[in-house]
């Protein structure tokens, strides 16, 4: 019997758009986003730009009520509710994070959500930090921003599960240049699900050589549904299959039909 790990990217993977651009675009300071991106590293300007927002009076409150009314595609939380083990693994940040999965009722489904710490300081103000502190101890992989590796993030999950009894497969969905990295750490037994014409994808048809996950494109999420449940299926069977071709060995019965439940 094998263990399915699924692990999701949230910007535009989970939620339909990104929540750094949506927060900060519904709170009107769009310009100045742009103005300060060519300057410092993306995490870091999400810092600045909270500070500016509380500096221009908006509140914590504020925040949380555009994050209640962020995009998502109508069957993204049924499809996580009916997968088994799921974590997240996000370049944006734990407040925003936490807000938007509490407020879809989805929060206890996730054993564990990897990304930048956020949290609310004593004045009101959001500070978001950086998952790995790039000045005291890079990560040192070139393919990913300073402040994360989702690829090193992967290994340790890999790790984690190679401890378990059984034998541990992982569906890797996602969309951004950030989920390559990551993309290439999965094993044959995996299967990697890139959204289709997002850059990840992009990055996966130029260097499909690299992977040895098997790849699944999806569209949205009436898509990405079809295709995490088929996938558990598939595993199912092949399960079931080998627990059969072992019998076979010892005691010589016929294959019988197999019945899948979800
Ligand atoms: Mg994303
Ligand atoms: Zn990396």
């Amino acid at each position: 019997m094998a263990g399915i790990t699924i692990v999701l990217d949230f910007d535009k993977t989970i939620i339909d758009v990104d929540s750094d651009n949506w927060v900060v675009d519904e709170l009107g300071a769009t310009d100045l986003f742009n103005e300060l991106l060519p300057t410092m590293p993306w995490n870091t300007m999400m810092d600045r730009m909270m500070k500016e927002l509380h500096a221009q009076g908006k509140t914590i409150e504020d925040v949380k009520e555009v994050l209640r009314r962020i995009p998502i595609h109508p069957r993204i939380v049924p499809t996580i509710k009916t997968a088994h083990a799921l974590g997240i693994v996000s370049d944006a940040n734990l407040f925003f994070i936490e807000k938007i999965v509490e407020h879809l009722g989805i929060k206890d489904y996730f054993s564990e959500i990897n990304t930048n710490p956020g949290y609310v300081d004593e004045e009101g103000r959001l500070r978001i930090s950086p998952f790995v502190d790039f000045h005291t101890s890079p990560h040192g992989c070139s393919l990913c921003p300073p402040n994360m590796c989702k690829g090193m993030i992967i290994s340790r999950i890999q790790a984690d599960l190679a401890k378990k009894e059984w034998k541990q497969r992982i569906i890797y969905l996602g969309d951004g240049i950030g989920d390559f990295c990551p993309s290439l750490k999965l094993r044959e037994a995996d299967f990697m699900m890139p959204r289709k014409d997002f850059p990840v994808w992009g990055l996966i048809c130029e260097n499909r050589t690299l992977l040895r996950a098997e790849i699944h494109e999806w569209i949205d999420g009436e898509d990405m549904e079809k295709i995490v449940i088929k996938l558990i299926e598939k595993i199912k069977i092949q399960d079931l299959l080998e627990v059969d071709s072992f019998k076979i060995e010892t005691v010589p019965i016929a294959l019988q039909p197999v019945k899948v439940h979800q």
